[in-house]
């Protein structure tokens, strides 16, 4: 079993992959705040952690991976004002809206996907315990955390603890000990639609604590990697950190691991900045495949660019792939071109180098069309590798490149008869319907037709 390291935050460093239970590997990343569909920036951490479960599968590794969904959330509650729904009914469609972007991305789903409406009772034992052990308090129906009643209080996020702002502005300003303590819990407020009894009064949980539990009630505490955006180490992640040493006296994860922003035009993308492309419109423009590799094409740790030069990059390596594909033939590879393959997982192995592995998966590619002039060469190295990466259906491009079944004519036509009769949101939803199912649909002079998606 090769050694895996990864960059941990806390530390600063590259760490070894130790896990608590040898060879089990259990991995909890941030989900989505379900208010709104996904934009490409939400779905990194969804990728990078898919499929670094994929390559510790591939090492060997028995993993559970869990990714949840935070649907209680202020910001809910914000857009189901403006739209006019009940939170709760806005929160389980974009719930669904965000399983669906997501299973078109066909990675593979996370083992868990916890709801924090679903966490309640578990939420409210932490928050319990924290008071029991002199590190919260509840005033006046909310309940806050102590911060200085943890004295390694921002040791993941490397910040002097003065200069730290919770961001919770105003709210509950008054009621806090200290402006460094954060909501555990938060009185119920008017306006606000759902609520759950609770020792202290009706209200809901505080986004951190929601994270705390749902993470220990499946994993439990000690698990090997947290993961999420580098935009969470402070406060989410600080304050997730400190809930759970605080009451369980032991940490919540031995590694932590960040991903950088997707930028567009120099920012981070982002619904407040409003520089966002949806996730289900980037997979309908790009192809899933194209969108996978573009993601690949970067190291996790890295801003990446979501720019027109890289996307036609990641363009162009679908097709090579494909190209390489089409020359190869089933069975085992030249075993003179073991030494890439080895160093294909050997980047892996060393802080997940997508980028690294990718290069190599090209010279691999350029080693066995130049073997190819003298005799056919077994695809099965290139079959590993990419599967790793969720793209080996790549290879099989040529199989599934036959006519749409009847299922697929179905849906094309009631997209054009939704077009038709200007039903742009149905039309939309029909479409990734079709991405999913491997269809591209081509507007073409004479209608629309359907394409193999990526191709
Ligand atoms: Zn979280």
């Amino acid at each position: 079993m090769r050694q895996i390291t990864l960059h941990d935050t806390r530390s600063g460093r590259l760490q070894p992959l130790e896990p608590r239970d040898p060879g089990r590997v259990s991995i909890y990343a941030c989900g989505p705040t379900v208010y709104g569909r996904i934009h490409v920036g939400n779905a990194r951490p969804y990728v990078v952690f898919s499929l670094l479960k994929r390559f510790l599968a591939h090492e060997g590794h028995d993993v559970t991976f869990v990714a949840n969904v935070t649907d209680v959330n202020d910001k809910i509650y914000d857009a189901a004002r403006a739209a006019g729904v009940p939170s709760e009914q806005l929160a389980r469609e974009m719930t669904a809206a965000y399983m669906a972007d997501t299973e078109a991305l066909a990675l593979g789903r996370p083992d868990h996907e916890p709801l924090a409406s679903e966490t309640i009772e578990e939420i409210v034992a932490l928050i319990e315990i924290l008071i029991e052990r002199g590190h919260a308090y509840a005033v006046d129906g909310d309940v806050y955390f102590d911060v200085r009643s943890y004295p390694a209080y921002g040791e993941l996020s490397h910040r002097q603890v003065d200069d730290m702002d919770q961001g919770e502005g105003v709210d509950g300003a008054a009621r806090k000990r200290d402006p460094l303590d954060f909501a555990l819990w938060k009185a119920q407020k008017p306006g606000e639609d759902t609520a759950w009894d609770a020792p202290w009064g009706r209200g809901r949980p505080g986004w951190h604590i929601e994270c705390s539990a749902m993470a220990e009630t499946l994993l439990g505490v000690g698990f090997d990697i947290h993961g999420g955006g580098s935009d969470l180490v402070f406060p989410h992640h600080e304050n997730e950190a400190a809930q759970t040493a605080a009451a369980r006296g032991a940490p919540l994860t031995r590694l932590w691991v960040h991903n950088g922003m997707v930028r567009l035009d120099g920012e981070k993308m982002a619904k407040s900045v409003g520089n966002i492309f949806l996730l289900h419109e980037a997979l309908a423009a790009q192809g899933r495949d194209a969108l996978v590799l573009y993601f690949c094409g970067g190291h996790y740790r890295q801003p990446i660019a979501y720019s027109e030069e890289r996307l036609a990059e990641a363009a162009r390596s679908v097709e090579r792939i494909r190209d390489a594909g089409r020359r190869l033939v089933p069975g085992a590879s030249p075993p003179e071109l073991a030494p890439l393959r080895e160093a294909f997982f050997d980047a892996l192995a060393e802080d997940f180098n997508t980028p690294k592995a990718l290069a190599t998966v090209f010279e691999w590619v350029r080693e066995a069309n130049r073997r190819g002039e003298d005799g056919a060469v077994g695809d099965g190295d290139l079959r590993e590798m990419l599967g790793v990466l969720a793209l080996d259906g790549l290879l099989d491009a040529d199989a599934a490149g036959g006519e749409p079944d009847a299922a697929a004519q179905e849906l094309l036509a009631a997209r054009e008869a939704s077009r038709v009769a200007r039903d742009f949101a149905v039309a939309d939803r029909l479409r990734d319907e079709l991405a999913a199912l491997g269809w591209e649909v081509r507007d073409g002079a004479d209608g629309p037709t359907l394409v193999p998606r990526g191709l």
